[in-house]
């Protein structure tokens, strides 16, 4: 899963102050990760947090990580190198699922990096 410690769902939390904003995140989390952890283990699976970073920007078919290609608006991702074009929520959990296969084939921390003229980067070490 997506480690989101730093992140926050504003639709829930709006009326809210900071300190119960906080407590709330925490314990939304809190459980979240509780709960999937306890069905993974119940089928012999393990939940593992990775980084969020580039998640959403990260091509899934040609590897390119450029910012401009998501449209937050219409939560549309487009590939301004090969076309590909999906939601961005599932781009995201996409790249999210790829980090998990690299943790799996040994891969103690892996994330997603930009070459500096944004063309696709091996993903590993
Ligand atoms: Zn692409």
């Amino acid at each position: 899963m997506e480690d989101l410690t730093d992140v926050s769902f504003d639709e829930n939390l709006r009326n809210r102050n900071s300190k119960q904003r906080n407590e709330l995140r925490s314990w939304s989390f809190y459980q979240l990760e509780q709960f999937l952890t306890y069905k993974a283990e119940e089928v012999g699976s393990k939940v593992i947090k990775v980084s969020p970073e580039y998640t959403s920007q990260r091509c899934p078919k040609c590897g390119r990580i450029h910012k401009a290609n998501r449209d937050h608006d219409s939560h549309l991702y487009t590939c301004d190198c090969c076309g590909y074009q999906a939601n961005d929520d599932q781009v995201g959990a996409m790249n999210i699922q790829l980090l998990g296969t690299l943790w799996i084939s040994g891969n103690e921390n892996p994330k997603l990096r930009v070459s500096e003229n944004e063309k696709p980067v091996s993903l590993n070490k």
